[in-house]
């Protein structure tokens, strides 16, 4: 999988459920064709969104364990999400990286990948890295031993502006973005952080990135289908 004229679009619900019912978030959400569209529910709505989803949109998991099996109370591994039919699985969102240290992000990329799940890898510098002008090498160092044989697609997202309503210029995100490609053979580069339905058409400027991330904006389908909307038509 390298870069793709077709946009991702990738909605982390994080601990939350949507501000519809879940069916009907399914049953409204518009998945246009030029669009990738993965849905990340908590572990506990996974089953029922892949037996009922009835629209092109694909199903991610938020997180899964860098171990195969055994004594892991609460963790879920990847083989057990690819008996459900999860396609897509984050890894090493900034959340879990600050709730979950133990997790070793490298062997739940592999795991995913012997499951033919394709890992959503998380990146991103704080605020204080990025005002001194770290993040080139902090993203460098967070995607080091990463196998770029097998399919992945790179979630740049700066800390500081996850859930802070705050975002970098466009001429950062796609400088960062075209750096990420130049190490990682090409692979689909995602922006994510505070994208929402006022600044989603901006992005399309970022000529680098391959698409959004979006939490708390993406909870209602109603706003996640205006933010697709207005990405996909001034990309075209
Ligand atoms: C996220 O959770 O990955 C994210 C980008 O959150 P938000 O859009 O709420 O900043």
């Amino acid at each position: 999988m390298s870069s793709t004229s077709k946009k991702y679009i990738v909605a982390n619900w994080k601990m939350n459920s949507p501000t519809d019912s879940v069916d009907y978030y399914f049953e409204s959400l518009d998945v246009p064709e030029n669009s990738e569209m993965i849905i990340c529910p908590p572990f506990v709505f996974l089953q029922r969104v892949l037996a009922t989803c009835c629209n092109e949109a694909k199903i991610g998991a938020q997180q899964c364990s860098s171990f195969a099996n055994g004594a892991y109370t609460g963790q879920v591994s990847a083989s057990m999400l690819a008996q459900v039919g999860v396609q897509f699985c984050l890894v090493g969102h900034s959340e879990q990286r600050h709730y979950n240290k133990s997790n070793n992000l490298l062997e739940c990329v592999q795991r995913l990948h012997e499951e033919k799940i394709v890992p959503i890898f998380c990146i991103g510098e704080t605020k204080d890295e990025y005002d001194r002008g770290q993040s080139l090498q902090v993203v460098e160092e967070q995607i080091k031993g990463l196998n770029f044989e097998f399919d992945i697609i790179i979630a740049y997202e700066p800390i500081w502006s996850i859930g802070t309503g705050i975002i970098p210029s466009m001429k950062s995100i796609d400088g960062i973005a075209s750096f990420i490609k130049s190490k990682t053979n090409s692979k689909p580069v995602l922006y994510g952080g505070s994208v929402n339905v006022e600044n989603a058409s901006s992005f399309s400027t970022a000529q680098n990135i391959d698409g959004l991330l979006i939490g708390g904006a993406s909870l209602s389908s109603s706003s996640l289908n205006e933010i697709t909307k207005r990405y996909l038509n001034s990309s075209d």
